[in-house]
């Protein structure tokens, strides 16, 4: 996995959710982009979010639901929490 430290940042981690790709109950890594464009060489600029799951079993990128994101991110207490399977969209493998 090739993480741009001035790019993103890490966020925190999901409650236990089943990942959409591979079925496994996993605890996803958050990331949080901070300048919007180019985070692991997908462009983010048609991706309406800022938040960004990270399957840790199969290393897939999912975008979290611009309205959770936005919530997640702006709230100082664990609401990122509130991220699971159904409003997180699945972008591309890291592997
Ligand atoms: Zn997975």
């Amino acid at each position: 996995m090739h993480l741009s430290a001035d790019k993103i940042q890490e966020f925190g981690n999901t409650e236990a959710i089943t990942c959409p790709k591979c079925g496994k109950s996993v605890y996803m890594n958050l990331l949080k982009a901070t300048n919007g464009i180019g985070v692991f060489n997908v462009s983010l600029v048609n991706i309406n979010t800022d938040l960004f799951a990270i399957c840790p079993e199969c290393q897939s990128l999912f975008s979290v639901n611009k309205d959770i994101s936005k919530r997640a991110t702006k709230s100082k207490s664990n609401n990122f929490t509130m991220v699971n399977e159904k409003n997180i969209t699945f972008i591309r493998e890291l592997k």
